[in-house]
């Protein structure tokens, strides 16, 4: 079997695995599709080498087939089709015995913190998969992992339908943000300074905004009739959005941090008294967020293969980085995994 290894500073090298024999409670996967995403990107970079330990085999974007099941596994059948909701988790600190193992104290992330996708058979815990429907093929599975983190996103913002919605970041993430708003029957803008992604957004019916040498305040401003907006979602990670995202939202407006920031920017603390804002923090999912987002795929309601922007055989995985790096990847680059 065929396994892509990080090396460390920039590079892959494929190489050939053997495939694990599952343990009573694990599943063998026989991987289709893996998705790449900014945190590989930023792995890619030797920014998570602390956490990734090179060398190793990364990727949380998935798809697969069940190819062998544990002895003690019940629910699942060779040849189902699935995805991994990749969160490795404790079962037992002050975080998981209340219920939020997503955000577990010792909380392992599948393809950063242990062994990734990005080859050609996986084996993980049997608790961690989702069946996909037979209407939702494995290049659309490869998706619902980022569509998860939105589903995530909005249902911690609380956005209802008819609420008007700030995107800033118009990202992968940032899209399916809007798009799953939209399904909900909310009034979605995105804010994105490239034109590419900013089309992307547009051919998917969002409404979508150039920050670039213009005033978003007033643009939301006129858009939300001066109220402001009910929900602020800031995506982009940098300081210009943190201070936009304030500026932005109206009376008791949320705003949803979900871009991970590593610094720690001014945050306007004023308005939050002034407009009784709320901020919520926004980290991975929950099972019920992969439900939701193959229930989306499967109904057509988010229709995700606009967003596959091109789709490479593993064996491409150092040229597939080296385009994500240099932004001409597209929306998202899949790696096919089966020979
Ligand atoms: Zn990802
Ligand atoms: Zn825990």
């Amino acid at each position: 079997m065929q396994k892509a290894e990080y090396l460390g500073n920039r590079r892959f090298e494929i190489g050939v695995g053997h495939m694990a024999q599952p343990a009573p409670d694990e599943v063998t996967l026989r991987v289709a599709y893996v998705g790449l995403c900014g945190t590989d990107l930023h792995i890619y970079h030797g920014k998570m080498d602390h956490r990734v330990h090179p060398p190793g085999i990364i990727g949380h974007e998935m798809s697969g087939t069940v190819a062998v099941l544990g002895e003690s596994v019940k629910g699942f059948a060779v040849g189902d089709n699935v995805v991994v909701r990749p969160l490795d988790y404790c079962g037992s600190c002050p975080a998981c015995t209340a219920g939020h193992s997503h955000v577990c104290h010792r909380l392992k992330f599948m393809g950063v913190d242990s062994t990734g996708a990005l080859q050609s058979y996986w084996t993980v815990k049997a608790r961690s998969l989702h069946r996909l429907p037979d209407n939702v093929d494995l290049k659309r599975g490869a998706l619902v992992e980022p569509l998860a983190v939105a589903c995530h996103d909005v249902a911690r913002s609380r956005l209802r339908a008819g609420e008007r919605a700030v995107v800033l970041g118009g990202g992968p993430i940032g899209q399916l943000i809007a798009l799953v708003g939209k399904a909900l029957g909310a009034h979605v803008l995105v804010s994105e300074p490239h034109a590419l992604r900013r089309t992307y957004a547009a051919d998917a019916g969002i409404e979508v905004f150039d920050p670039t040498g213009a005033n978003l305040a007033e643009h939301v401003e006129a858009w939300t009739g001066s109220k402001g907006a009910d929900v602020v979602f800031e995506v982009a990670g940098v300081p210009q959005t943190v201070q936009m995202m304030t500026k932005i939202a109206a009376v008791r407006g949320r705003i949803c941090m979900v871009a991970i920031h590593s610094s720690q920017p001014p945050v306007d603390l004023f308005r939050f008294f002034w407009r009784e804002l709320e901020l919520l923090g926004a980290r991975v999912y929950q099972a019920e967020d992969f439900d939701r987002a193959i229930e989306l795929i499967a109904s057509g309601q988010i229709p995700v293969d606009p967003l596959i922007t091109s789709v490479r055989p593993l064996a491409d995985v150092q040229r597939a980085f080296e385009m994500l790096d240099t932004g001409q990847a597209g929306m998202k680059t899949l790696l096919e995994c089966r020979a």
